[in-house]
């Protein structure tokens, strides 16, 4: 039997409630090819196991054939495919073609953080004749499975559907709302005062590497919030601590967590490394180009950025990520930074070593624990980057401050909004030599392997900020085409969880072309 997991236990209670399963009905767990994220699964594994089913996981990075195979072999009941990265979206649906070509009748749930009711009714649930069902988190899986299994089965397929119709039937309404066209949208670029604007000039220009950093040095910047939300326990620390509903959980999981942590730190169980640099840049229309040399002479890349074109009030600007460095025509020098940093070297072994003493919960709580460190030292790297640059020499912050990111200066991130698309990280990842100076690497779809990693540009402008570039018309998708040198069909495949029109032939075959580029 599994190591006591009490803090797993409201899940169980909950499949008490739910009725009692289906005995060691066979389920397959995947993360699909290309992803690494595995604490959402884990948790829906364990939560499985203790109600009594079979759980095979077949682990991270998982492609559609092997899939298949092992859920043939198995004789597993339920598939469930799990991604953290948009493009593994894209990989789920045809893992779900896949499945519909080879006839499979067994149900698919798909869970992890980027997939969606809508996606899961919009893109997958068409591909697949059975049931194709969302899970929002483990504490549903219970339900979802033993529904699935159960007596009533056909009843839950029914309802899975009709649900589904409605979402898509939402999501062709707000398709519908129309988008400026990219012209009209660059008109109303955000423009900020470039001849009266401090630009800040850093110490160095280049590349600096950070090998092994003290995980100490790392503890006092962990945002322990989303520590517990990986847990599913809602509410911000420290607070949750003292919450009339989840705080004995927290508090037992905390202690559990900063125990882990203490040995971790204590006998240097994780390795962080992480790489950052300066470049001379300025903007060229919604790209920014970056040289290596002060004279701005000798290109050393170009990022690209995508523009919003949604509709907004009168006066209010289209955003790019462009806008907030100097562009060439402004003459003035500006900078940008990058910055990849992992906490994840050494979980793997941690992990196994823990697993083959069937101690799932620590092995989940070490990949808990090397995310916070990885984001810990995100921001610990971000402010010494704002040191460098000058302008944050003299800040005073307190511990929440930075938690916030109450300074000058952002430090966004590929596949997050402002810059959704996940490519870019091949270029900052050449920029850094990421993979040499820091042991991080790109899978096919550029998720970072160690999964316990950040990588994200410096943006020093007191006006930059956060926001979300939203759905793309074709004109734009076309042009940034043109601009990475992508065919449409590979723009609309990287760009496809922002689409705000449905690309003219879905590609059945899949393009991996663009990967190798
Ligand atoms: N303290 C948090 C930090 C992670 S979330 C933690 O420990 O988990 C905040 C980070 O997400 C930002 O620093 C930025 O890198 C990224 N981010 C948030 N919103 C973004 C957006 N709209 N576009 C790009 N990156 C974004």
């Amino acid at each position: 039997m599994k190591k006591a997991v009490a803090y797993l236990q409201p899940f169980l209670e909950a499949e008490k409630r739910a009725g009692a399963p289906a005995s060691q009905a066979r389920i397959l767990l995947a993360t699909v090819k290309g992803d690494v994220h595995d604490i959402g699964k884990n948790i829906v594994g364990v939560v499985l196991q203790c109600n009594g089913y079979e759980v095979i996981d077949l682990g991270v990075m998982v492609p559609a054939d092997r899939i298949l195979k092992a859920a043939k072999e198995h004789g597993a009941r339920i598939v469930g495919l799990s991604g953290l990265i948009t493009p593994s979206l894209d990989e789920m649906a045809h893992v779900a073609r896949e499945l519909e070509r080879e006839g499979f009748t067994v149900p698919l749930l798909i869970g992890g953080a980027t997939t969606s009711p809508v996606h899961t009714a919009v893109k997958i649930a068409p591909a697949y004749g059975p049931p194709v069902v969302h899970v929002l988190d483990a504490s549903r899986a219970v339900g979802v499975v033993s529904g699935l299994l159960g007596a009533g089965a056909a009843g839950v397929a029914e309802a899975n559907r009709k649900k589904q119709a409605l979402l898509v039937l939402e999501h062709e309404k707000r398709s519908a709302k129309p988008l400026l066209p990219l012209a009209a949208a660059r008109a109303r670029k955000m423009r900020l005062d470039w001849p009266a604007a401090d630009i800040p000039v850093p110490s160095f220009t280049g590349v600096r590497a950070l090998h092994d950093v003290p995980l100490a040095e790392l503890v006092p910047f962990i945002d322990w919030s989303p520590f517990f939300h990986a847990w599913e326990l809602r509410g911000r620390y420290p607070r949750i601590l003292e919450d009339p509903v989840v705080g004995e959980k927290a508090k037992e999981l905390f202690a559990d967590a900063r125990a882990l942590l203490s040995r971790i730190v204590k006998d240097r169980l994780l390795t962080a490394r992480g790489v950052y640099g300066f470049f001379p840049a300025h903007a060229d229309g919604d790209d920014i180009r970056l040289f290596s040399d002060a004279a701005r002479a000798r290109p050393l890349a170009t990022l690209h950025t995508l523009r919003q074109q949604m509709e907004k009030p009168e006066g209010q600007p289209l955003e790019a990520l462009a806008d907030f460095v100097a562009p060439k025509e402004s003459g003035r020098l500006d900078f940008l930074g990058a910055f990849a940093v992992t906490a994840g070297i050494g979980v793997d072994a941690l992990c196994h070593a823990f697993e083959k003493e069937h101690d799932d919960y620590s092995s989940i709580l070490v990949k808990a624990l090397a995310d916070r460190l990885a984001e810990a030292f995100a921001e610990l790297l971000h402010q010494r980057a704002r040191a460098d640059w000058g302008y944050g020499r003299n800040e005073s912050l307190t511990a929440e401050d930075l938690l916030r990111e109450r300074y000058r200066g952002i430090r966004p991130a590929p596949g997050y909004p402002a810059c959704p698309d996940h490519t870019e990280k091949r270029t900052l990842f050449s920029l850094l030599d990421v993979e040499m100076n820091a042991g991080i690497s790109l899978t096919e779809n550029f998720a970072m392997t160690p999964a316990s990693s950040v990588s994200g540009f410096y943006f020093s402008h007191p006006d930059a900020h956060y926001f979300g570039v939203g759905r793309l018309s074709r004109d734009q998708v076309e042009d940034y085409a043109a601009r990475k040198g992508w065919t449409l069909a590979e723009a609309e495949r990287w760009l496809a969880p922002n689409l705000g029109y449905e690309p003219e032939a879905a590609p059945t075959v899949r393009i991996d072309s663009a990967v190798t580029r």
